[in-house]
């Protein structure tokens, strides 16, 4: 059956990544790295999809977008979130719309420009995005193809890519309320005087409506935004707003009916959920926590980030949650938090993120980084952690705090993910250079092999604990990359730092 709005994405995002929330991020990882015939089995296997071609769990900025046009008006019948493998069982001559949701279109986003810039290849989505836009249904039905998505900025300011993409208009920005009414006016006016970027308006919270199908690994939208305004950082721009716990109870029990086992809480610091300015407010980030861990059906319940600096100003929050998740036992052994860290120099935090670290000073960074791995460890909290090198005004003995800084944190299990400094446009940064392969020092090369030395020794053991209850052929097959496919590509990291004067 074909529909007049189609919601889809590439490839990449269609996957459950076996339930595993930190296999998303191998989309980074550029073609040349890894074979797709290892790839996509192991890391990113095909999302489900019923004999329709309408995905079962879908990106949560899709099920926002399909939620806002129901909500608008549409009808079921109007809309599909399709997988981008069945295009020719949604698109057909009534097809209107296409719309697609992308996270690194171009493949040019912090993680996948490092990975490329430092291993080579092309960034896998990107890759995808081009066969999705090349597919057989949308050349012959010529649909109006409308991209948005948290990457939708790099075609926005790349007119010559969207025209050779074939990409009408970029939407940029929150599409709840301005996405609808882009589309009645694709409707309406026969696609005549659509401008080419369109920028979405914040979203006042009690008009973000609840999603209505499930979500890939159950993630749900806690808060939207941050007030932390790191320089670098795109939501930096975004107005904080934390959803009420009604609404995300109801997001809960729609993941629950769609076969969801857990739900992943999402916000750029879900510590700050309806606190005060940067204040912790402990007692509501517990209670949300507690609230979805006890709904009917929840067996987990994850986190997307938290801020290092809330953590410590808040310890007994951390502690409160690891009770109420029951963290430390046989059903849920360790809980896991995406953090940044992004440099140990008090003198670049103060520069360009003065508000990642508050209440503290930027002087008091590196303490706090290592009392907050300190507080994670000791409450079955595992970090996974950004390292930008290359920020401007970076000196030398800004990367050897780093570096310093880093090997002080291996006692702890966690990750470390060094990242070059790429500029994001609407951030405060967005005319500053890029670090490139070609610039990195010495120092540098240092940390990135202290970051990857320190991954290397923690994968085995968190894999026990991450990978335990997926099927053994998984199990023995990532236990497998990850002790001897890890040896190849520490040897390789280990052989590009000394060639590049690195003390290693
Ligand atoms: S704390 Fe994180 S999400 Fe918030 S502005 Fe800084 S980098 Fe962005």
């Amino acid at each position: 059956m074909a529909y007049k709005i189609v919601i889809t994405c590439d490839r990449t995002m269609a996957s459950d990544y076996h339930g595993l929330i930190f296999f998303g991020f191998s989309a980074c990882l550029p073609s040349g790295t890894l074979p797709d015939w290892l790839y996509y089995p192991l890391f990113c296997p095909s999302g489900k999809h019923d004999s329709e071609g309408r995905l079962l769990y879908a990106n949560c900025g899709m099920r926002k977008i399909e939620a806002a046009l129901l909500a608008d008006g549409f009808s079921r019948n109007d809309i599909v979130v399709a997988h981008p493998d069945c295009l020719d069982k949604v698109i057909g001559p009534e097809t209107e719309i296409v719309s697609i949701s992308a996270n690194d279109p171009l493949g040019i986003g912090p993680a996948t420009s490092t990975y490329s810039e430092l291993w080579g290849g092309e960034g896998r989505m990107a890759i995808m995005l081009r066969r999705l836009l090349r597919d057989p249904a949308i050349r012959k039905y010529r649909p109006f193809v409308v991209l948005g998505g948290p990457g939708a900025w790099q075609v926005s300011v790349n007119p010559e890519k969207r025209r050779q993409l074939g990409i009408d208009c970029v939407f940029v920005g929150e599409g709840e309320v301005s996405g609808p009414k882009l589309f009645r006016r694709i409707l309406d006016n026969g696609r005549k005087d659509i401008p080419e970027v369109v920028t979405g308006e914040p979203v006042p919270v009690e008009r973000i409506p609840d999603i209505v199908g499930g979500t890939t690994i159950g993630i749900i939208e806690a808060t939207r935004g941050c007030a932390r305004s790191c320089a670098f950082c795109v939501p930096s721009v975004r107005k904080v707003r934390s959803r009420r716990l009604e609404n995300i109870l109801r997001e809960v029990q729609v993941n629950m009916d769609e076969g969801n086992t857990g739900v992943i809480l999402h916000g750029e610091d879900v510590l700050l959920y309806r606190s005060d300015g940067l204040k912790v407010n402990g007692d509501a980030v517990v209670e949300m926590f507690e609230r979805v861990y006890t709904a009917p059906g929840v067996q987990f319940v994850g986190a997307s980030h938290a801020a290092l600096s809330s953590a410590v100003s808040s310890p007994q929050t951390i502690e409160r949650l690891a009770r109420v998740l029951e963290l430390g036992t046989d059903k849920n052994p360790v809980n896991y938090f995406q953090v940044g860290i992004e440099t140990a120099s008090p003198k670049l935090i103060g520069r360009h993120m003065k508000g990642k670290v508050y209440p503290f000073e930027p002087e008091q960074w590196p303490q706090v980084v290592k009392d907050g791995f300190k507080l994670f460890n000791d409450n079955h909290f595992v970090g996974c952690a950004t390292i930008i090198m290359g920020l401007p005004g970076e000196e030398r003995e800004d990367i050897e705090q780093t570096v310093e800084l880093v090997k002080s944190l291996r006692p702890y299990q966690s990750l470390m993910v060094p990242l070059l400094f790429s500029p994001l446009q609407t951030t405060r940064l967005e005319y500053s250079a890029a670090l490139k392969k070609k610039d990195l020092t010495p120092q540098h090369h240092e940390l990135i092999t202290a970051c990857w030395d320190h991954n290397f020794a923690w994968f085995p053991p968190m894999w026990v604990n991450y990978g335990r209850n997926k099927n053994p052929l998984l199990r023995t097959a990532m236990r497998l990359v990850l002790t001897h496919g890890a040896r190849l590509v520490k040897y390789r990291i280990h052989r590009d730092a000394r060639r590049h004067g690195a003390r290693v």
